[in-house]
């Protein structure tokens, strides 16, 4: 059953629902108090530009630049995670030194081809690429 609803961002979207009268209707409450994907795209892509301001500025199609923003922003997030567990100077500086090369990895298209890669992996992977 589709139905059209008004969500709390004022957007209307049309939705299938499916289940019971009681799920349809517990549905219909929680998209009247969500935004729609449109708005919560833009509220999450505002909120990676405002994480990674002081990062070098990425490049490709507009498209590709709000993409890869939001993969950079939550890569980061993870990769940072795994900074707080360097305890010893050397991995200290070590990490520093790979986090500085990815930071500075610009290129949309990467970012993208990365989306859903570990800390780790993306550690590993400026580890055994040569500096730009
Ligand atoms: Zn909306």
């Amino acid at each position: 059953m589709k139905v059209i609803v008004k969500r709390a961002c004022g957007h209307t979207t049309a939705e299938a629902l499916y289940g019971s009268a009681a799920e349809r209707e517990r549905k219909t409450r929680w998209l009247d108090r969500s935004v729609c994907t449109a708005c919560y795209r833009a509220a999450e892509l505002t909120q990676a530009q405002c994480q990674t301001s002081t990062l070098p500025t990425l490049t490709g199609s507009q498209a590709q630049i709000d993409w890869a923003t939001t993969i950079r922003a939550g890569a980061l997030i993870q990769v940072d995670a795994v900074g707080d567990h360097c305890t010893t100077p050397a991995d200290q500086v070590l990490f520093a030194e790979l986090h500085d090369r990815l930071t500075n990895i610009t290129a949309a298209a990467w970012w993208i081809s990365q989306r859903g890669a570990s800390a780790h992996v993306l550690l590993n992977a400026v580890r055994t690429s040569s500096p730009t």
